[in-house]
């Protein structure tokens, strides 16, 4: 997944860890806004352009119709660096309409678009394309069209969007990575997160030789008999357009199985017998997620892993990887508790995006902590399922450090916003917080697996997530929620000592008027649970103010000792 990295934000996160985290990418496109403006609150927040507003919108236009399936067949042409073919569209109206919208980068030329035989007209903005039909198309009726282009797609942001490399052996390797620009980058289709289509085909011809993986199930591959192969890939789930992947290349595959599902992976050549003892940890990982959440989310398409050229991605069913076959993120310990190194990052961060990003996936970029949050959790699960409950609360208190708290989590809905960093090490230490302050993990385990249950497959916004959590605590949690997703400030625990001898007291300062939250304070061997509001309380204790702690690696809170 990608972050937007605002200029003057997180640069400083960056400039200790060398590289941005996996998944996540300097955004310098012309559908990324540009401009910042100033909140009431101080925060800088990006000015939206209008194309980001056009792709962030979900207008009239998009609503008026509901996805059902995408059939992208398509050549590449790696010499010329060209892409040429078409994507049928096949979607059902929800109100009479004769408009609606589908995106494809400016750069790339509209050949036709064809309902039947007869062409559309059709009106470009920006990376918008408005498509008109000669008559009204009724509430109910289902229209499929066929959405012709070509061009050479131009490189963006980090991960490039759609990059023609050639491999060290000089052949050539094709990759897309388009999260945060979409995929309108590299064909045409209704680019936003509120819809998915049900299923896909995709079908890419390319020089007879080389191997495109694809999302889904391999079908086959045809010899068209002018130098060239169809590659054909079926997806048989929901997806997002960003998800729809090319991995074109010199790639041998191998196998394996957990139960019933087939695990594929595909290597360069001369990466094969690395990948061979670095892929193994698929399993490994599958069986923790599958031990928290359930099965695996797309058992019909298979679990794939695929070496590319940028650090990973979590491309639906077909995971990409580039983390140099090294445990930690680029053989470094990601989060410096000496607990990283024991696994390989990406395998473990992207592959957890299968349930929280793909599976479940946010409607809208602004509340996009629901695939990163939850996936830097997951992390956390991993380890915990690994090595036991206190390597994973040391591996997630050692996100601290990356947390900035300059903004909220939560962005603007409605004009493809990059959330901040924090989304992924505050979100990740957040859903931490909630564990202890629900305080039971005979209730903790159910709820996340009840959770991730309730929502697979489906497209939600965070008061969905706090509304369920809400529902099956019995406890309100939305002052919660609200201060760690939607103010920039952690709340910080003030305690004043001294009043009174063997006497403390207590409240929270923090931006939520309502916002109460058990703590446990005191000391370690005997914690006690305190529940403080905003108002002051007391409480007796034999502590001094130097022996009187609070549990912060149990709750994501700051303390002020007075
Ligand atoms: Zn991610």
């Amino acid at each position: 997944m990608l972050t937007i990295l605002a200029a003057g934000t997180t640069a400083s996160l960056f400039a200790q860890t060398a590289q941005p985290a996996a998944d996540q990418t300097v955004t310098t496109t012309a559908t990324a806004a540009v401009k910042s403006a100033t909140k009431p609150n101080g925060a800088i927040m990006p000015i939206p352009t209008r194309s980001a507003m056009l792709r962030g919108a979900y207008g009239p236009f998009r609503a008026n119709n509901d996805l059902l399936y995408y059939h992208l067949d398509i050549r590449v042409d790696p010499e010329k660096q060209v892409i040429s073919g078409k994507n049928t569209i096949r979607f059902r109206m929800l109100k009479d309409g004769t408009r609606i919208q589908l995106d494809l980068r400016e750069t790339l030329a509209i050949d036709k678009i064809l309902w039947n035989a007869t062409p559309l007209k059709y009106e470009r903005d920006t990376s918008a394309v408005f498509v008109d039909f000669p008559r009204t198309l009724r509430a109910g009726e289902i229209v499929s069209i066929d959405f012709y282009y070509s061009g050479h797609p131009d490189e963006y942001g980090r991960f490039g969007d759609i990059t023609f490399k050639k491999d060290a052996a000089g052949h050539p390797w094709i990759n897309t990575a388009c999260e945060g620009d979409g995929a309108s980058m590299w064909w045409p289709n209704k680019d936003q997160w509120r819809d998915e289509v049900e299923n896909m085909d995709i079908s890419v011809a390319i020089p007879s030789g080389l191997v495109d993986v694809s999302n889904g199930k391999f079908v086959g591959k045809t010899d068209l008999g002018d130098g060239h192969t169809r590659w054909d890939w079926h997806v048989s789930y929901p997806i997002n357009s960003y998800d729809v992947s090319l991995n074109i290349g010199s790639y041998v595959h191998f196998a394996d199985k957990l139960g019933d599902l087939p695990l594929d992976f595909y290597a360069l050549p001369e990466d094969l017998d690395k990948a061979k003892v670095q892929f193994a940890q698929a399993k490994g990982m599958l069986e923790a997620y599958q031990h928290y959440f359930g099965p695996y989310p797309f058992a019909k398409d298979g679990y794939k892993l695929i070496e590319a050229p940028y650090s990973g991605m979590e491309h639906q069913s077909a995971v990409t990887y580039g983390n140099l076959f090294k445990n930690g993120y680029m053989g470094r310990d990601w989060t410096g508790v000496g607990i990283s190194t024991r696994f390989d990052f990406i395998i473990i961060h992207e592959s957890g995006h299968e349930w929280f990003g793909n599976s479940i996936t946010a409607a809208d970029p602004s509340d996009m902590w629901i695939h990163e949050g939850w996936t830097t959790y997951l992390e956390g699960l991993y380890v915990e399922y690994r090595w036991g409950k206190d390597d994973a609360i040391k591996y997630l208190n050692g996100l601290k450090p990356k947390v900035e708290n300059l903004r909220p989590i939560v962005d603007e809905s409605g004009v493809n916003a990059e959330p901040t960093e924090d989304q992924y090490f505050k979100g990740a230490l957040m859903i931490n917080t909630l564990r202890s302050v629900i305080n039971d993990d005979a209730k903790w385990w159910p709820l996340l697996h009840n959770f991730y249950q309730h929502f697979k497959y489906q497209n939600i916004m965070t008061g969905d997530v706090v509304t369920y959590f809400n529902q099956q605590t019995g406890m309100n949690l939305t002052p919660i929620f609200d201060q760690y997703l939607r103010h920039a400030r952690i709340p910080r625990l003030e305690l004043l000592f001294g009043e009174a001898p063997g006497m403390v007291m207590y409240k929270w300062n923090a931006d939520e008027d309502n916002f109460a939250m058990p703590v446990r304070v005191g000391a370690p061997s005997d914690w006690q649970i305190i529940h403080p509001t905003t108002e002051w309380q007391w409480m007796q204790t034999p502590l001094t103010k130097d022996q009187f702690q609070v549990a912060t690696d149990l709750y994501y809170v700051d303390v002020n000792k007075q």
